[in-house]
């Protein structure tokens, strides 16, 4: 498909540059991470184990609903795929998923601890806390059933052990949301350094979200993942 400029290319292209901007925005390293975005009747998603920097638009594996993929060459898809595939059929608000292991988010996913209502900016995932999911172990579909339960009312979930799942309409505003998750993690950390931090109530929590609507990152008409 190379020089082959359709809405497929471009989104395909979209998701190497969204995986090499987690490298250069520092919450991704290695290999580590996945992404997705909705494509026709399934998704398009990462290959498993090729290193962003090496990534091109034709690796990205197709993977329709029941799960059966193509991919180039000896690619395969994402050892993840399940939770990508079960998110992107249990939320169809969302067209793009981000996974990744922030350091902040993953130390207080060890801890499996969620991240409580230290900051205005946690209702960008949709509520009054970013929950952890418990521990299973990668690639399984324990673990998706588990990220499909966390994020039942929200756009983002710690995943103990292991990191975070960020979500969105397209995939900017799912990387965007990474990276405030991570900003929040960055601060409880901090908090938790000088103390138990005070919370913002649940009624401040339910206001903010009612005028809420598109504040953050604006999502932009007719682009689908760019
Ligand atoms: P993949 O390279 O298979 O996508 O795995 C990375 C990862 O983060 C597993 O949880
Ligand atoms: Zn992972």
């Amino acid at each position: 498909m190379a020089g082959d400029h359709n809405e497929e290319f471009d989104l395909r292209q979209s998701i190497v540059d969204a995986c090499r901007e987690m490298t250069a925005l520092g919450i991704n390293q290695g290999t580590s991470g996945n992404i997705s975005v909705r494509f026709g009747e399934g998704m398009l998603v990462t290959p498993s184990g090729v290193p962003y920097d090496r990534m091109t638009p034709e690796d990205i594996v197709f993977m329709d609903w029941t799960g059966a993929w193509k991919a180039v060459g000896d690619n395969v898809p994402s050892s993840e795929w399940r939770f990508h595939l079960d998110i992107l059929k249990a939320k169809p608000e969302v067209g793009a998923v981000v996974h990744a292991h922030p350091i902040y988010c993953t130390i207080i996913a060890i801890m499996n601890m969620k991240i409580p209502a230290i900051h205005y900016m946690i209702a960008a995932a949709g509520g009054n806390d970013i929950p952890c999911a418990p521990y299973a172990q990668y690639g399984t579909a324990a673990l998706s059933e588990a990220a499909v339960a966390a994020l039942q009312d929200r756009r983002a979930c710690l995943l103990a052990h292991h990191g975070l799942i960020a979500t969105g309409p397209h995939l900017a505003k799912a990387l965007w949301l990474a990276v405030e998750v991570e900003v929040l993690a960055k601060q409880y950390h901090g908090c938790l350094q000088l103390g138990t931090p005070p919370l913002l109530s649940d009624e401040e929590i339910d206001s903010l979200l009612k005028r809420w609507g598109q504040y953050g990152l604006r999502d932009k008409k007719n682009v689908a993942a760019a």
